[in-house]
């Protein structure tokens, strides 16, 4: 996808603050963090949504959430974190490329709170 600014950021032509690449997955730091650690895990292929996920896509989605723990403790979230997958227009979603938010540390925004 030419115009989606996370495969650009997964192809190195837009700069991030990269903290896991593997063959699949790209993981970087969100440019508007609402909290102390706030990370987007990505793959590389791009799909737009949650939604649009088929059964193929099973075990990236799954290396996609098992990361999540483990970036967390990499970033120091030992007490605990957050994850967030915003679908669709309805569902807050800005990027169209699907990505794995994993937040947590302190000062969350009011909406983050538990
Ligand atoms: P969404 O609302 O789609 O779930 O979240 C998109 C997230 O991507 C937002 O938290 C936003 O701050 C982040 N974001 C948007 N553009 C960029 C970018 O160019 N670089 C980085 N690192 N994060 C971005
Ligand atoms: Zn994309």
């Amino acid at each position: 996808m030419s115009d989606c600014i996370f495969c650009k950021i997964a192809a190195g032509e837009l700069p991030s603050g990269k903290v896991y690449e593997d063959d699949e997955l790209l993981a970087f730091h969100d440019i508007h963090p609402f909290a102390r650690v706030h990370v987007l895990i990505i793959p590389k292929l791009h799909i737009a949504t949650l939604a649009e996920c088929m059964p193929e896509h099973e075990s990236l989605l799954g290396k996609m959430l098992l990361l999540a723990p483990r970036l967390a403790k990499e970033l120091g979230l030992s007490a605990g974190f957050k994850t967030l997958i915003n679908t669709g227009r309805g569902g807050g979603q800005e990027v169209f490329h699907i990505h794995v938010h994993v937040f947590g540390g302190g000062e969350p925004a009011p909406h983050a709170q538990s």
